[in-house]
């Protein structure tokens, strides 16, 4: 962690005890609210339930800390998403997605974008910034892309998408704000699934999105406060407790898949190993310029489906799910969901066990399972 990082991290945990009154309640209380006391005037205080919720205030001044931006949260990663799609898209407008990146964003353009006259493009991200970004109203960046873990230049590809008069945004899911900074790279916004690391407790889905462009930002106030896109917010209370520990957790993960990779990569059981923190990893080069740690989330192909769910099934330590980024190491063989890759690929989701620990039963999985 540079020390802008670290100085973030230590700031998050004390910027509500900032702004305490004598008695006030340390943690951030819960508001649970459709209607507010609201005689007269309304202007300048809560309204409604859709409009205004402390606790979602709480959450976002949280979120907007770690990244450096106003930020909105949303119910889902995918309310994220859509409310950028539906805040910026217009009949006419061509948008870019990654071939390879989270499925139901392709879907989503595909199945409720295009009938509304917007068009959209696919490109594979280790090869995205070829082809030019020109005609191209809004441009969607996974990187490392989920599950493949291809990347792609970030500050290359937003200063050509800006200089061709469209906007770039950039899916932090896979990497949260301690782990790449697309903002600072030039992204015009940043949507991430908090359901993932961001709450780190498997246990919610939430989204947000980070921009420093203040019409994006009203617009998709807007978006939420009319469509209703709203997070719940007891979610958001939880998120924000989660958030708490995530400069923990995130260096928890990071440091032990790390440990991990390299073990992975010469064990006989396996075909291939993917970790941007691999020296021979084909993501190396981009995730040393443009990533603060490797992630926690690693690529392993097996011979074949069986050898890949005897491994997942026969681990004490690793949850056969779907999702990633929990305390709990998790996997699964994605061509489960019809992903395009090996029927014997598993993306493993590093948690927060001890390393030594979660070697041991990993190397016992892989060892039983050839
Ligand atoms: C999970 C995920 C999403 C969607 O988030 P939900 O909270 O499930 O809607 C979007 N992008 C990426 C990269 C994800 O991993």
């Amino acid at each position: 962690m540079n020390s802008d990082e670290s100085r973030r991290a230590a700031e998050l945990l004390h910027l509500r005890g900032q702004t305490l009154g004598k008695g006030d309640p340390l943690p951030m209380p819960l508001t649970m609210a459709s209607m507010y006391h609201l005689p007269g005037d309304p202007a300048g205080s809560a309204q409604y339930g859709r409009t205004h919720n402390a606790t979602w205030e709480g959450l976002e001044k949280a979120l907007g800390h770690l990244e450096d931006a106003p930020c909105l949260a949303f119910p889902s990663g995918m309310a994220a998403i859509a409310a950028v799609f539906f805040a910026v898209l217009r009949p006419g407008d061509r948008v870019l997605l990654p071939a390879d990146g989270y499925y139901a964003t392709r879907a989503l353009a595909e199945r409720f974008l295009a009938p509304m006259g917007v068009t959209f493009a696919i490109r594979a991200t280790a090869t995205f910034t070829e082809g030019g970004f020109d005609g191209y109203r809004l441009v969607f960046i996974e990187t490392p892309c989920n599950p493949g873990l291809d990347t792609c230049d970030i500050a290359a590809i937003a200063a050509s998408v800006r200089a061709a008069g469209g906007i770039s945004v950039v899916d932090n899911t896979a990497m949260t704000p301690f782990g790449q900074r697309p903002l600072d790279l030039g992204a015009d916004a940043v949507v991430s699934a908090d359901t993932k690391a961001m709450n780190g407790h498997s246990d919610l889905l939430l989204g947000h999105v980070a921009t420093r462009d203040a019409d994006l930002m009203a617009a998709l106030a807007d978006w939420r406060r009319l469509s209703g896109s709203i997070p719940g917010p007891f979610e958001a209370w939880l998120a924000h407790r989660g958030l708490e520990t995530l400069e923990l957790r995130f260096t928890r993960m990071c440091d032990t898949a790390e440990a991990l990779a390299p073990r992975l990569a010469v064990h006989p059981a396996l075909r291939g190993v993917r970790f941007p923190g691999l020296e021979q990893d084909p993501s190396h080069a981009l995730a040393r310029q443009q990533m603060q740690r490797a992630g926690f989330l690693i690529g392993l192909t097996f011979a074949d489906a069986g050898v890949a769910e005897r491994f997942i099934g026969g681990c004490a330590l690793l949850r056969p799910a779907t999702s990633f980024g929990g305390v709990h190491s998790a996997a699964e063989r994605r061509a489960r969901w019809g992903d395009a890759v090996d029927p014997g690929f598993v993306r493993l989701s590093v948690g927060c066990e001890p390393a030594e620990a979660l070697w041991s039963a990993l190397a016992a999985a892989l060892d039983a399972a050839r």
